[in-house]
This record gives C-alpha cells, sequence and structure tokens, in this order.
C-alpha cells in the first residue's frame, strides 16, 4: 500500500477535508527538499504546514516555539489527534524531562517542541544523533528579528542549532509580521549558511516563500473614540455578556484598576500582567483557556502563543504602540473561523504615554539606539494614522503588510458609518418653508421645535399654539430627526438660515434663502451611508456593537444570540458543549482542545447518527472518532430534532459573564 498522501492526513489527523491558502504548497514545498517561509496572519493554520510533513518524513521534527503555554497546547491538541509529541522547556520537572528524553532516544516521537533558551543548554543537541531529523520548524519566527515587535535574543542561536545536525535538516518558519525587514531577517538569520549580517547570496539556501492574505473576514473592526472610556468599555461588555473576550491594556496599573473596576460591576474577569506572582498568572491563563471564566483583563504579556480559538471579542483599552502588534492581539479573536469583534478605544492620551515609553525605555540594558527609537516612533505614528482615519479600518491595515487593499469593507466601523454624498435640495426647501410659514404667522422657534413640526408631532405645545395647521406640519415624517438637523446645520453653514439669540438661539432667513427655494442651486451634503445597506446578519449571533456610531437614529438590531434562522439547533449546540466541557474537564484539556465550536457546530448542521456519519464532520479524524464519537452521537441521537425548547440553560451554562 502507498504511504498516505498530504490529503489523508489532513483527514485522518486533523479530520479536515480541504487545505487552506498556502498549506498545501507549503508542505509540498518542505517534501521537495526547500526551506520554507510562511507569511500568514494569525488562525491561518500554520501548523498544520509542518505537522503534516512531520508526519510523512522520517525521523523526528524538531519545532522552536517560544512560549510555554502554546507548546502545551500544541503537544495537548496532537496527542488527541493520535500524534506521539512532547514538549521540552523550562516548565518541566527533572523526572518529566527524564521521561521526555527517554521518548526521544526510542525514536517513538514525531514531533519535539523545544524552548528556544534550551538551545543555549549544553547537550541540545545530543538527540539528534540518535535518530533522524529531517525538520525544524520555526514558530513566530519574527522573533529573530529586532525590528520585529517581539525580539528574542535566544532566537539567534537557532541557525546555530540547524547547522549543527547532519544531514541538515530543511528549515520551516513560520511568522504573522509581514513587514519586508522583518521578512529579510527571518531568511538571514535563519540560514545556517548565512549567519551574521553577511548577505544571502553566499550559499544561503533560498526560502520558498508565501504570504497568504493577511484579510480576515470574519473580524469585525472598530474604532471608539469615547470620551469616557470605563463607560464605553462597560457598554461593549453588556452587548458581549457570555462570550469570551479580552480586554487589553498598556500597563499593569490599568489592568488592575479595570479588574477592579469589572469586579465592582459583578463581571467574573480575570487578570494576567508580568507583576503577578507565578502562579497567579497561570491559574488565571488556565481559567480563561478553560472557560471557567469568560473574560481576561490583561496587558500584551498574555495571549502570545495563546490558541484558544473560541475567543468572541478583542477590545484594546488603551492603543497598542504599533499595528503589527495591534493585529496579533485583535487576531487572537475568532481563531475558529466565527464572526469575533476587535475593538479598539483610542484617546489621544495613548500617543503621548507610547511616545514617553519608546524614547525612554531604551538605554536600561544596551546602549541608546536612535535608530531604533525613531524607527519605533514611525510605527506608533502609523498605529495612530489607524487609530483616527476614517478610511476603511481592513483597507488600513491590508495596505500597511502590502496588499491590495479595499476602500470599502462593510464590515468596520469607518465602512459602516462611511459617508456618501446625498442630493436635499428638495428636503433644503421643505426646512425653509417651514421657517418661512413661521415667520408668516410671526413666529421664531429653535431647531429642536422646527424639525417637530417638520416630523409632524403631536406635542401639546404644538397643539396649543395650532402649529399643527401649518401647511409645512408633518412634510418632513419619513425624515430622521438627525438627518434634519444635519441639514439645518449645514443650511446654517452656508448661510440660507441664521441662528439669532444667544439663550435661546432661533431660526430665521437669510436673504440668500431664495436661491434653493427657486430651485437655482441643488444642494448636496455628505450623510452618513444608511446603516442597512452594508450589514448583513452574522451568522454566529452578531451582538450589535454599543458604541458604533448609530448614523439617522435607526432603531439597533437588538444584541440577540440566536444564530440565523434555520441554520442550526441552538440548544443542540449547547449540549454538545456541555458534554465537551465534561469531557476537557476529565481529561484536563481545555474545550478547544477536544473539539472546536466550528467541530460542534457542523455536527448540529450534519446531526451524524452513525460513525461514518460522524467522521464527515469537519475537524473529526479516527482518533477523535474512537475517543468521542460514542458520547457525541448518542446525544445526537437522542436530542430530537427542531428541539429547541427542552434544554435552555440546563445548569446556566453560558450564563458566563455574570
Ligand atoms: P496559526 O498557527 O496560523 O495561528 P493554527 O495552526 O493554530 O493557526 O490553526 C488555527 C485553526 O485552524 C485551528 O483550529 C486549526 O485546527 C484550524 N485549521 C487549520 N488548517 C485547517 C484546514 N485545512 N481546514 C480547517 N481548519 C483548519
Ligand atoms: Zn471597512
Amino acid at each position: 500500500m502507498a504511504a498516505p498522501d498530504k490529503f489523508a492526513l489532513l483527514k485522518r489527523y486533523f479530520g479536515y477535508t480541504s487545505f487552506r491558502p498556502g498549506q498545501a504548497e507549503l508542505i509540498d514545498a518542505v517534501l521537495s527538499g526547500r526551506d520554507v517561509l510562511g507569511v500568514m496572519p494569525t488562525g491561518a493554520g500554520k501548523s498544520i504546514c509542518y505537522q503534516i510533513p512531520a508526519l510523512m518524513l522520517e525521523g523526528l521534527t524538531v519545532v522552536i516555539s517560544p512560549l510555554i503555554s502554546l507548546m502545551k497546547d500544541q503537544v495537548s491538541g496532537l496527542r488527541e489527534a493520535g500524534i506521539p509529541a512532547a514538549c521540552l522547556n523550562s516548565s518541566l520537572s527533572h523526572a518529566e524531562y527524564s521521561e521526555t528524553m527517554g521518548r526521544v532516544f526510542s525514536g517513538e516521537l514525531k514531533i519535539l517542541y523545544l524552548a528556544p533558551e534550551r538551545l543555549q543548554k549544553a547537550g541540545a543537541l545530543n538527540f539528534a544523533g540518535s535518530q533522524p531529523v529531517p525538520l525544524v520548524a520555526v514558530d513566530e519566527a519574527h522573533c529573530v528579528s529586532q525590528w520585529g515587535h517581539d525580539f528574542r535574543p535566544s532566537y539567534l542561536r537557532i541557525a546555530e542549532f540547524i547547522g549543527g545536525i547532519k544531514p541538515r535538516p530543511l528549515t520551516a518558519a513560520f511568522t504573522a509580521t509581514a513587514t519586508p525587514r522583518v521578512r529579510e531577517d527571518i531568511k538571514r538569520l535563519l540560514s545556517p549558511e548565512s549567519p551574521g549580517p553577511a548577505s544571502a547570496e553566499e550559499g544561503g539556501r533560498e526560502f520558498f516563500t508565501i504570504t497568504t492574505g493577511f484579510d480576515r473576514a470574519n473580524l469585525y473592526f472598530e474604532i471608539q473614540r469615547p470620551r469616557d472610556r470605563e463607560s464605553a468599555l462597560l457598554a461593549c461588555l453588556a452587548a458581549r455578556k457570555g462570550k469570551s473576550g479580552i480586554v487589553y491594556c498598556a500597563t499593569r496599573k490599568t489592568v488592575e484598576d479595570i479588574h477592579r473596576l469589572l469586579l465592582a460591576r459583578g463581571c467574573a474577569a480575570a487578570r494576567y500582567h508580568a507583576g503577578l506572582e507565578d502562579g497567579e498568572r497561570r491559574k488565571n491563563q488556565e481559567d480563561f483557556l478553560y472557560d471557567r471564566c469568560t473574560l481576561m483583563v490583561a496587558t500584551n504579556a498574555f495571549g502570545m502563543g495563546i490558541d484558544k480559538s473560541n475567543v468572541s471579542f478583542v477590545i484594546h483599552y488603551n492603543m497598542p504602540k504599533n499595528i503589527e502588534s495591534y493585529y496579533q492581539e485583535a487576531g487572537r479573536a475568532g481563531r475558529d473561523g466565527e464572526k469575533a469583534d476587535c475593538i479598539l478605544l483610542y484617546s489621544p492620551q495613548d500617543v503621548r504615554i507610547n511616545t514617553y515609553l519608546i524614547t525612554n525605555s531604551a538605554g536600561e540594558e544596551e546602549k541608546r539606539d536612535e535608530r531604533q527609537i525613531e524607527h519605533n516612533l514611525e510605527l506608533l505614528r502609523q498605529m495612530t494614522f489607524y487609530a483616527t482615519s476614517s478610511d476603511c479600518l481592513r483597507g488600513r491595515f491590508l495596505s500597511y503588510f502590502g496588499e491590495a487593499a479595499p476602500h470599502y469593507c462593510g464590515n468596520c466601523s469607518n465602512c459602516l458609518t462611511q459617508y456618501e454624498n446625498v442630493e436635499v435640495t428638495l428636503e433644503a426647501r421643505k426646512i425653509l418653508s417651514c421657517v418661512y410659514r413661521l415667520k408668516e404667522r410671526g413666529r421664531l422657534l429653535g431647531k429642536t421645535m422646527v424639525i417637530n413640526i417638520l416630523r409632524g408631532s403631536r406635542d401639546k405645545k404644538i397643539r396649543d399654539t395650532k402649529l399643527d395647521t401649518l401647511s409645512t406640519w408633518g412634510i418632513m415624517a419619513d425624515s430622521g430627526p438627525h438627518r434634519i438637523r444635519l441639514i439645518i446645520d449645514y443650511l446654517i453653514d452656508r448661510g440660507y438660515l441664521q441662528l439669532q439669540g444667544a439663550e435661546y438661539p432661533v431660526l430665521s432667513l437669510s436673504p440668500r434663502f431664495r436661491e434653493i427655494i427657486s430651485g437655482q442651486i441643488p444642494l448636496t451634503l455628505k450623510l452618513p451611508r444608511e446603516p442597512e445597506l452594508p450589514r448583513e446578519p452574522r451568522p454566529s449571533g452578531e451582538p450589535e456593537l454599543s458604541g458604533t456610531p448609530q448614523p439617522s437614529g435607526e432603531p439597533k438590531p437588538s444584541a440577540g444570540t440566536a444564530p440565523a434562522a434555520g441554520e442550526w439547533d441552538e440548544a443542540l449546540f449547547t449540549r454538545l458543549k456541555e458534554l465537551r466541557k465534561d469531557i476537557a474537564r476529565e481529561a484536563q484539556v481545555p474545550a478547544y482542545i477536544v473539539f472546536s465550536d466550528a467541530a460542534l457546530r457542523d455536527m448540529c448542521r450534519k446531526r451524524p447518527a452513525s460513525p461514518s456519519r460522524f467522521l464527515e464532520v469537519s475537524g473529526v479524524g479516527p482518533a477523535k472518532l474512537e475517543k468521542y464519537g460514542d458520547a457525541f452521537i448518542a446525544l445526537i441521537r437522542a436530542h430530537p430534532e427542531n428541539g429547541t425548547t427542552q434544554h435552555i440553560e440546563l445548569d446556566g451554562e453560558g450564563k458566563g459573564l455574570p
């Protein structure tokens, strides 16, 4: 029988039937003996690009990965899928370390995760003599570059490590950071043939590079510039009750303040920053990963390597210092491909604080590097442009990452409040005639009253003064008050109307008004685009984003949690989540390691009633079928079709953020 090909392995171990963009190409390149660099956004599926070759190549694949939590997650995931994997890092006890080394030497492992710091230890290469090492994968490869945002000196040892193994293994590097400078650094600094600053010419093998699109269509981007950030945050959270989310703050102190605020409001939030003791940090992180707590308030120390796939929103309470960091942090939302929200609460204060931090942080350890400081200030400027821009936010990201960018994505706060030129001549005439008729009756009124008359209000004041008998009463009943007010302001601006009186300003006509009445001049005005145009219902029950400017006073869709009608059975989904939670608790792994939300959703859709049907679910391979198939199939069978009423909130599951 021929060896299984990459498609067979994708289904067998990961339960998927097709590759995502870039995956197959990178796998093929590795298998044909090339070094590769995959530049792909978070959630694109980088791991599979080295895990599948690892299964096909003889020997042990080594993966360098910067964070312990990430390794643990990856290893649990692989074990769940039936792939022998382990990790070596500083969190292991002596006994665990020896046990893992035993497994390495016995040749039973296919994938070994290594912390970069291990490369500094004597004997780091020992195991390489015992069996072939065909491939070294480097995760978060931008850590090798000091122009990235996460420089780790120990990454500089990787090239030497690779060069020290005979025969020289292939290198597969992965990053979500796409700036050309960082990309060049990665290729140069990870090549054993051209270590140091020399050019890549001298013998450095060429990397087969793939950059997949950075656009993540499932993410909604929003900028708010609230006067009161705390209230804005609370409103955002209230609209997302029960969903899993992260609130990033710039400093430890802000984390503490916000954490306290949330606890005082009865929100069970965990906190995370480098100032906490290891034990508490670990516990808080696990509470979040294991869904014991739906909300995490953290500095950027949290999250590198957090693989939690069902994070449904990321709110930045402060603006980060560059776009890469922002995109990476915000990108922790929606890794499962479900709709998710990324919200930045901007204040000009953030710019000042970041400027201070950038200009004062350097120089503690090394000598001050002016070039680096200038570079970082430039990155901060780009971030600030993003936060204050009125262009499409997605477009801004993509052009920053060097991709073709849309002018209009329809799924960001700028697009949703985009302005369009509207002809308002007729509406302007109606307003002016109303003021004219009022003058005939000897009345001068303020904006609000004029608007009420135009909209046909039966307010007592209007009835008492018989203003409802004016010929212009109710002639703009179909227009929103906000829109009429914008047009009035415009008419004042342009000198067709005047405001008189300081204490109670009233409207009066200015001599130019006849130009409009006689129709000589067409009037066009920039008005917010009507919101229903771009808004499609979000399948995963998108909450209405409080704080999104509501252009013309349209009623907000309610913060529903129900999926698009008929798509799947919410009650079944809830029960599947409960089952997953029980299994995860028993196995002591996070729930998403057992099955992603996307997999549960596919179960709701397909309702597999037999093992073979269960295998058709996306995310189910033979290993998971064997382990969990019976339990899930039994539950699905026992669950009545369209049984939406039976099991609602059995035990308060899903209430989350209380
Ligand atoms: P990255 O490291 O690029 O951030 P991961 O490797 O963690 O992303 O993958 C993100 C998610 O996408 C995981 O849940 C993974 O199982 C899923 N995934 C990866 N490849 C595929 C695929 N071909 N089809 C469906 N889901 C996939
Ligand atoms: Zn947009």
